[in-house]
C-alpha cells in the first residue's frame, strides 16, 4: 500500500501462519516444539542431534556502516532478504534474530521487529515478553545478587563455627558435603571429605568468600530504562545490621547471563559458564564465581533451561525466523545466538541461507561476531551485507548532525550528491575495507527511503564498487516486502558462490594489550591505544589470573569509527583511550571501556510509550513501531 500504513497496522493485516504448521513445513517433528500460543513455539535443541549428519547452509552477515542514533535499517534488510531467498529465489531460508529489549520498545528507538513490510509477525509479541527470555535473565541474574548480599550478612554477623553449622548441617547425625562443596574445598587446596577432619583454618577458608564489599562487580538488572536505579545504596533496613553498599541496576540485556545465553553451543556448555561468572573479588584478591555464594549457578541453570531453547516465528512472508539472545552491542558482543545460527543452518541445508544481524556498524557488530562469536561457534560466515543509507553516507559526507525526535534538515531531504559521495569514499569505504581484512566478501545494501533520488541511488551503488564491494544493490523491502528486495537475494547467492577466505583479525594467544591494539589500528583506524594506570593494572591482574587468551569485546560508542562520536566519515590521527578493562568470564571475554558506557538507559521527555495503548474491547494494540 502506498503511503506505507504504520509497522503495527501492517503486522495485524496479515495473519501468521499456526506455528505448528510453519514448523511441518521447515522439518521439525512435533515433538520438537515447544508452543508457546499460536505463533511461536521453543524449539528442542535435540534437534541438532537429530540433524547433525545434514550439511550446513551458507551464513550471511548483516552488518552496517556507522549508523544515524536513527538506526539505518539492518533488521528490515535481514528480514527483507529472507523474504526475498525463500519466497521469489524459492531457496531454503532463516532469519536469526535478536530478541529486543524493552528499554528501547519503550524508550527512545521503538522495537526491532523490523519495519513496513519487512516485519517479523506478531510484532507486539516479538517486542514484548516474547517466551520470557529476559525474564528469565532477570531472575537468574538477580538471584546471584541476592545471593551475595545475603552471604556477605550471613558472614559478618556470624562466627565460623555458627556458618559451617548451617553450611553444612547435620542430617540423621551425620555431616557431608555437598558436591558443589566438595568441589570447592579442592579449589581450595583443601583434599578432605570428612567435615570432622577440618582443622579450625580449614573451616574458616571454607565458609568465608570473604568477598572485598568494594569490589563486587555483580549488580541487579531490570528490563526498564529506569534511570534512577544507576546508582543505589542496598542494606538500608535494620535488619541487615549495618550492611549497607552503593550498587546499581542495569538494563537486563547488559546481564552476563544474556552474553552466556548467546554464546552457549549447549546446556553444559551454558551451565559451565554460568559456574564460571566472576562477581567480584575476595579481600585476598582473589576472584570470586558464582559457584561461591552457595553454589548459586546450579538454581541458576535450572532457571535457565528453557530460554536456551530459540524461539520460532516467522516474516510477514511466512519465512522462518529464530529470535533468540540480545545482549548489549558496547559492553557484550550483540549478536543473537550460537544455537540459533546453528539450528537454522542444518535446518535449511546446503543450499539455503541463514541470515543474520550483527549489532551496530560493521567496526562493532561485525568485528565481534567474527572475532567473539564465530571463534565460540566454529561457524564461518560466506557473506557480509553491508546496509547504508542515504541519510547516513550524507552524515559521513559532512552533513549536519541527525538526533532522534527531530525533523531531519534540508539537506536529507532534497537531493545532494557531493554529501553522498563524500560518505562512500569515508565511512563506506572504511566499513568495506574492515570486512575485506576478515577475508569475507562484502555486497552493499542501500536500504531505499523515499526521500532518496534516482541519482543517490545510482551515485552510492557505483561508488560502492569502487570502493571494494563485490555487489551493491538498492533495496525496497520496507514498501514492497520481498520482492523488493529480490536483487539483493540474486547479489548474496551470486557472492556465496564465491570462496570466502575468513579469517580471524587476532591470534587469541596475543598479549591483551595486543589485541586491543590491533583492534584499534586495523579497524577503527587510530594511530594507536593508550592506557589509563588503571587499565593496565587490571590487564595485569587478568594475565596473572589466566584469563589472557581470552577474545576482546570493544566497548566503544557506535556513532563513530572513533572513540568521538562527533566525528563522522573515516576519522584519523587520534589515540584510542582505553579508561578501563573488564572481563565477563563466563561468557568469555575482556571487555576494554572506551570512554564512559552507560548500561542502564534512560527515559526521554517523550518517551515511545506516550503513545501505546491498548483497545480493551478488540485488545488491539496501538503504537507500537
Ligand atoms: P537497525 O536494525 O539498523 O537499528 P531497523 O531495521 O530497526 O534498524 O530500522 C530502524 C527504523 O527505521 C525502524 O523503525 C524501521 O521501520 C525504519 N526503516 C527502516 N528502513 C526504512 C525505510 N527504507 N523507509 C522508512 N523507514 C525505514
Amino acid at each position: 500500500l502506498t503511503p506505507v500504513p504504520s509497522d503495527i497496522e501492517i503486522s495485524r493485516a496479515q495473519t501468521p501462519k499456526p506455528v505448528d504448521q510453519l514448523a511441518e513445513e521447515i522439518g521439525l517433528l512435533p515433538e520438537e516444539l515447544e508452543a508457546y500460543g499460536r505463533s511461536k513455539a521453543k524449539v528442542q535443541l535435540s534437534l541438532l542431534d537429530r540433524l547433525h549428519t545434514q550439511p550446513d547452509g551458507k551464513l550471511v552477515l548483516v552488518a552496517g556502516i556507522t549508523p544515524t542514533p536513527l538506526g539505518e535499517g539492518k533488521s528490515t534488510v535481514t528480514i527483507g532478504l529472507v523474504q526475498a531467498l525463500s519466497a521469489h529465489l524459492k531457496l531454503n531460508s532463516f532469519a536469526c534474530l535478536r530478541q529486543p529489549s524493552q528499554g528501547p520498545t519503550f524508550g527512545v528507538k521503538g522495537g526491532a521487529a523490523g519495519g513496513g513490510y519487512a516485519q517479523v509477525i506478531p510484532m507486539e509479541e516479538f517486542n514484548l515478553h516474547l517466551t520470557g527470555d529476559i525474564h528469565a535473565i532477570t531472575a537468574a541474574n538477580n538471584l546471584v545478587a541476592a545471593a551475595i548480599d545475603a552471604r556477605m550478612l550471613h558472614e559478618a554477623t556470624q562466627s565460623d563455627k555458627a556458618l559451617f553449622n548451617r553450611l553444612v548441617p547435620s542430617v540423621n547425625g551425620v555431616r557431608k558435603f555437598s558436591p558443589i562443596q566438595i568441589s570447592r574445598l579442592r579449589r581450595l587446596g583443601i583434599n578432605k571429605i570428612d567435615p570432622a577432619s577440618l582443622t579450625l583454618q580449614e573451616v574458616s577458608t571454607f565458609v568465608r568468600l570473604d568477598l572485598d564489599p568494594s569490589k563486587i562487580t555483580w549488580q541487579r538488572v531490570l528490563d526498564t530504562n529506569d534511570r534512577f536505579l544507576r546508582k543505589i545504596t542496598v542494606g538500608q533496613a535494620s535488619t541487615e545490621k549495618g550492611q549497607i553498599r552503593e550498587t546499581g541496576f542495569d538494563i537486563a540485556v547488559a546481564s552476563e547471563i544474556m552474553a552466556i545465553l548467546a554464546l552457549a553451543d549447549s546446556l553444559e556448555d551454558m551451565k559451565n559458564r554460568l559456574a564460571r561468572m566472576v562477581v567480584g573479588t575476595s579481600r585476598s584478591g582473589q576472584p570470586v564465581t558464582s559457584r561461591g555464594p552457595g553454589g548459586v549457578s546450579g538454581a541458576l541453570a535450572v532457571l535457565m533451561k528453557d530460554a536456551i531453547k530459540p524461539t520460532l516465528m516467522q516474516t510477514l512472508e511466512g519465512t522462518p525466523v529464530f529470535v533468540h539472545a540480545g545482549p548489549f552491542a558496547n559492553i557484550a558482543h550483540g549478536n543473537s545466538s550460537v544455537l540459533a545460527d546453528k539450528l537454522a543452518l542444518k535446518l535449511v541445508g546446503r543450499d539455503g541461507f541463514v541470515v543474520t544481524e550483527a549489532g551496530f556498524g560493521a567496526d562493532i557488530g561485525m568485528e565481534k561476531f567474527f572475532n567473539i562469536k564465530c571463534r565460540a561457534s566454529g561457524l564461518r560466515p560466506n557473506v557480509v551485507v553491508l546496509v547504508a543509507t542515504v541519510r547516513a553516507l550524507k552524515m559521513h559526507g559532512g552533513g549536519p548532525n541527525v538526533s532522534a525526535g527531530a525533523p531531519l534538515p534540508r539537506e536529507y531531504i532534497d537531493e545532494n550528491l557531493s554529501l553522498v559521495a563524500g560518505g562512500c569514499h569515508s565511512n563506506l569505504r572504511k566499513q568495506i575495507q574492515i570486512a575485506d581484512v576478515f577475508g569475507v566478501p562484502v555486497v552493499v545494501a542501500l536500504n531505499v527511503f523515499k526521500t532518496d533520488t534516482q541519482a543517490e541511488i545510482d551515485l552510492v551503488c557505483q561508488l560502492a564498487k569502487e570502493c571494494g564491494a563485490s555487489d551493491a544493490v538498492p533495496c525496497h523491502h520496507w514498501a514492497q516486502g520481498g520482492r523488493g528486495s529480490i536483487e539483493l537475494a540474486q547479489a548474496v547467492n551470486e557472492a556465496a558462490s564465491r570462496p570466502s577466505n575468513f579469517q580471524f583479525l587476532y591470534n587469541k594467544e596475543m598479549p591483551i594489550v595486543e589485541k586491543i591494539r590491533t583492534i584499534a589500528q586495523r579497524v577503527y583506524g587510530a594511530d594507536d591505544i593508550e592506557l589509563s594506570p588503571e587499565a593496565g593494572a587490571k590487564i595485569d591482574y587478568y594475565n596473572q589470573q589466566g584469563y589472557g587468551t581470552l577474545p576482546i569485546c570493544m566497548a566503544k560508542t557506535h556513532l563513530s569509527l572513533s572513540h568521538m562520536p562527533d566525528k563522522k566519515g573515516a576519522p584519523t590521527g587520534f589515540v584510542l583511550p582505553i579508561r578501563d578493562v573488564r572481563a565477563s568470564i563466563g561468557a568469555g571475554f575482556i571487555y576494554p571501556l572506551v570512554g564512559t558506557m552507560s548500561t542502564m538507559p534512560g527515559l526521554p521527555t517523550r518517551p515511545c510509550f506516550y503513545d501505546i495503548d491498548l483497545d480493551p474491547v478488540t485488545e488491539e494494540i496501538t503504537g507500537l513501531f
